[in-house]
């Protein structure tokens, strides 16, 4: 193990042990690396118990212990801080969106800018409070400027997007816009404007892309096609 890794594990250790003291009993103090890796795995099976009894524990081990330090990619340089998501972790319907703008690096908070705004009014057009539902983006850190998301910024971050899907364990997924569409059905669909609205599987999820509240700001002819693909999403929440 490079001492890098050694040293984040010890950081990622010892913030389990600060933030779950009086959950777990903590094995004696582990001084070599052998130690150390039997304390990570112990941690990572208490995790896993954790994931199997609440979501909202799965999801605060999931920000803590993984997400809320990491320095995988170029873009934890110039963030604020990271913005992980939010919502009811117990919800079916899941919204994916690209990456925090300024707003979202200001608050920690997902679509909070006027997007955001415009995406909380098209919750509540299919009678749900933006509470019923989570928002999550693909990439956790602003990029500089608003720019898109690069490739390998993606590739490192989106497990952490796929670990909230699994824990939430949605029934239907709502990707907005171009990145994170791509990224759940795959790059060879077409364009986000000829898969919209359409039918998708992600893992037994299912999933309906439509565009992304700021597209619907620039083009606001478009809220017609995203409220007919709300419509459809609103007719399989409500199903049961
Ligand atoms: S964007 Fe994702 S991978 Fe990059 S530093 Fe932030 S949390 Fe880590």
């Amino acid at each position: 193990m490079k001492g890098i890794e050694l040293e984040q594990l010890i950081e990622d250790i010892e913030s389990f042990i600060i933030d779950n003291k009086e959950r777990f009993t903590v094995m004696s103090a582990a001084s070599d690396e052998k130690s150390l890796i039997k304390l990570k795995n112990y941690m990572r099976d208490k995790g896993e118990m954790y994931f199997k009894t609440s979501k909202s524990d799965g999801l605060k081990f999931l920000k803590d212990i993984k997400v809320n330090k990491c320095v995988k990619c170029r873009l934890s340089i110039s963030r604020k801080q990271i913005v992980f998501g939010e919502g009811s972790p117990e919800s079916k319907l899941m919204f994916i969106g690209e990456a925090p703008g300024a707003e979202e690096d200001n608050t920690g908070r997902p679509f909070v800018g006027r997007a955001g705004q415009l995406l909380t009014k098209i919750i509540e057009s299919i009678n749900l409070k933006r509470e019923d539902v989570y928002i999550a983006n693909i990439i956790k850190c602003r990029p500089p400027e608003n720019r898109n998301p690069m490739e390998d910024e993606i590739t490192l971050c989106a497990p952490f997007l796929k670990e909230q899907i699994s824990i939430i364990k949605p029934e239907i997924i709502c990707t907005l816009g171009k990145f994170s569409t791509e990224f759940i059905i795959g790059t060879d669909k077409g364009a986000i404007s000829s898969v919209r609205g359409k039918e998708f599987n992600y893992e037994g999820i299912t999933v309906i892309p439509t565009y992304h509240p700021s597209y619907l700001l620039r083009n606001p002819g478009a809220k017609r096609e995203t409220w007919e693909d709300m419509k459809k999403i609103r007719g399989l929440y409500f199903k049961n």
